[in-house]
C-alpha cells in the first residue's frame, strides 16, 4: 500500500487551491455576464437617447407649428408668420438630425421618409396660409386650407408615432436580451456554486482523512499513555509532520515505560511491576493449573562491601548480579529488584525442584564472579536464596512472598551462600479454613 508522504502543509495548500478553482470559475462567469448586461443596457440607453428623444422632440415641434397659422387666421397678427418660420426652421433642423441617424430597420427609414414628405407639403401649405390677407375674403377657402394644413401635420405626427413604436419595440428586444442574460447568469452561478460545494466537500473530506485520522490516532495514543497503558504505541502510515509526531510519541512512551517499570541502577523491573507480574501469574496458574515458583535473592553482608569498598563499588556488585540473573533466566522469567540488595524472580510454569536447581546454579555463578572496585580491588560476593512454589507453599501473593522470605531467612541462618526451599504451606486465612495447622 502506498502512503501519502507529502507534508500536511503542502496538502493543506493543495486542498485550499483546489477549493479556489470553482470560486475563480464563478468570478469569471460573473464578470462575463456583468459585462454582457452592461453592454445591453448601454445599447438600450443609446437607442433611447439617439433615436427616441429626437422623434419625441420633432413631434412636439409639429404640435407647436400648427399654432401660428391658426392664430394668424383668427387674429391677423403678422408676427405669427415669424413664429411659424422659426418653428419651421426648428422642424427642418430636427428632421436633418434624424436624417443623419442611421435607423437600422427598413420600416423605420420608410416612416421617416414619409414624415419628411408630409412636412414638405405641410410647410408649403403653412406658407400659403400666410399669403392670405387678413381678414380673409373667402373665409371658407381659408378654413379649408387651414384644415388641410392641420391634417397633413397630423399625418406626420401619426407617422412619427409609428416610428416611435418601432424604436420602443427595439428597446423591448434589448430588455428581453438582458432578461435572458440574467437567467443564463443565474443558472451558471447555481451550477458553478453546486460544483464548488461538491469540490469543497471532496477536498475537505480528503484533507480530513489525511489529517483528522492521524490526529485521532495520536489523541488515542496520548489517552492510553495517560491511563497508564505504557506499552501502547501508535501506528501512523505517513512520514509527514503527524507521522513524525507519532514517532516522537512512541519514543516518549518507550522512555516513560522504562522510567516507570525499570530500576535505574540495574535495568531490572521495579517492585510495582513485580507485583503486577505476580498477580498475572497467579491468574494464569489458576487457569492452567501449572504451578510457578518465586526466588528471593539477598546479597550476603552487603553492608560490609559498602563499608569496605564504598557505595560505588557496592553499586557495581548490584549491577553485575543483575546481569547474571538476567542472562541466566529464561525469557519468560521476570527478574525484579524489590529492595536495596534484594531481588525477586518469578518463574512461570516451574515446579519447586526445577526452581531449586536454577537457584543453585545462580548462586554458584554469583560466587564465581569477581567484581573490580573502581580503585581496582577484586571483590567477590555470595548470595542467599529462598524458593517457594505456588500454590504449594502459599496460595496468595502475600503468603508466597512470606514463604520465600522465611526460606531466605533460613538460608541466612544456615550461614549464608546457600538456597533453602519453603518448608510448609503459608495459606491465607480464607484458604486455610478447614485445613489442619
Ligand atoms: P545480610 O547478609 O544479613 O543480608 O547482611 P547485609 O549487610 O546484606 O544486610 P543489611 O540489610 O544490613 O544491609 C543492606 C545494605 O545494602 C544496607 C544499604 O546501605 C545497602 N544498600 C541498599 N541499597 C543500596 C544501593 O542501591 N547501593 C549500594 N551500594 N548499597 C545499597
Ligand atoms: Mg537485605
Ligand atoms: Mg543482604
Amino acid at each position: 500500500m502506498k502512503h501519502p508522504s507529502s507534508s500536511v502543509g503542502s496538502r493543506t495548500i493543495l486542498a485550499t487551491s483546489i477549493m479556489l478553482i470553482p470560486m475563480l470559475l464563478m468570478a469569471t462567469a460573473g464578470a462575463f455576464f456583468f459585462v454582457k448586461i452592461v453592454e445591453d443596457v448601454a445599447e438600450a440607453e443609446v437607442e433611447v437617447r439617439d433615436e427616441l428623444m429626437p422623434v419625441i422632440e420633432l413631434q412636439t415641434l409639429l404640435l407647436k407649428v400648427v399654432m401660428p397659422p391658426n392664430d394668424y387666421l383668427i387674429h391677423g397678427n403678422p408676427e405669427e408668420r415669424i413664429n411659424f418660420l422659426r418653428l419651421a426652421k426648428d422642424v427642418n433642423k430636427a428632421l436633418a438630425e434624424l436624417d443623419v441617424m442611421d435607423f437600422g430597420e427598413e420600416q423605420e427609414r420608410a416612416a421617416l421618409s414619409r414624415v419628411r414628405n408630409l412636412w414638405t407639403h405641410a410647410h408649403d401649405l403653412g406658407n400659403e396660409i400666410f399669403e392670405i390677407s387678413y381678414p380673409p375674403e373667402d373665409l371658407r377657402a381659408a378654413g379649408h386650407r387651414m384644415e388641410r394644413f392641420d391634417k397633413v401635420v397630423d399625418d406626420a405626427i401619426v407617422e412619427l408615432d409609428q416610428l416611435h413604436r418601432y424604436v420602443i419595440d427595439e428597446l423591448g428586444e434589448h430588455v428581453e436580451r438582458v432578461e435572458r442574460t440574467k437567467i443564463d447568469a443565474s443558472v451558471t452561478t447555481l451550477v458553478t456554486f453546486a460544483i464548488a460545494i461538491l469540490i469543497a466537500v471532496i477536498g475537505g473530506l480528503m484533507l480530513a482523512r489525511t489529517i483528522l485520522n492521524p490526529l485521532r490516532t495520536l489523541d488515542e495514543g496520548v489517552s492510553q499513555l495517560r491511563e497508564g497503558h505504557l506499552d501502547h504505541r501508535v501506528t501512523l502510515p505517513s512520514n509527514d509532520e503527524l507521522g513524525k509526531l507519532g514517532q516522537t510519541l512512541n519514543a516518549m512512551a518507550t522512555r516513560i515505560e522504562k522510567l516507570a517499570t525499570r530500576d535505574e541502577l540495574t535495568g531490572l523491573y521495579v517492585r510495582r511491576e513485580f507485583n503486577r507480574f505476580f498477580r498475572e501469574e497467579i491468574s494464569r496458574t489458576e487457569r492452567s493449573g501449572r504451578p510457578f515458583s518465586l526466588l528471593m535473592v539477598d546479597v550476603d553482608h552487603f553492608k560490609d562491601i559498602n563499608d569496605r569498598y564504598g557505595h560505588r563499588a557496592g553499586d557495581r556488585v548490584l549491577r553485575t548480579l543483575a546481569l547474571i540473573l538476567n542472562r541466566d533466566m529464561r525469557a519468560v522469567d521476570r527478574v525484579a529488584r524489590i529492595g536495596g540488595e534484594e531481588f525477586a524472580i518469578i518463574m512461570p510454569d516451574t515446579q519447586a525442584d526445577a526452581a531449586m536447581q536454577t537457584a543453585e546454579r545462580i548462586r554458584s555463578m554469583a560466587v564465581a564472579k569477581k567484581v573490580h572496585t573502581p580503585e581496582g580491588h577484586m571483590m567477590s560476593t555470595t548470595i542467599s536464596m529462598g524458593v517457594a512454589t505456588f500454590p504449594q507453599h502459599g496460595d496468595s501473593m502475600e503468603a508466597l512472598v512470606e514463604a520465600a522470605d522465611q526460606a531466605l531467612y533460613r538460608a541466612k541462618a544456615a550461614g549464608r551462600n546457600c538456597v533453602r526451599r519453603a518448608a510448609a504451606a503459608h495459606l491465607t486465612v480464607n484458604a486455610s479454613v478447614g485445613k489442619t495447622g
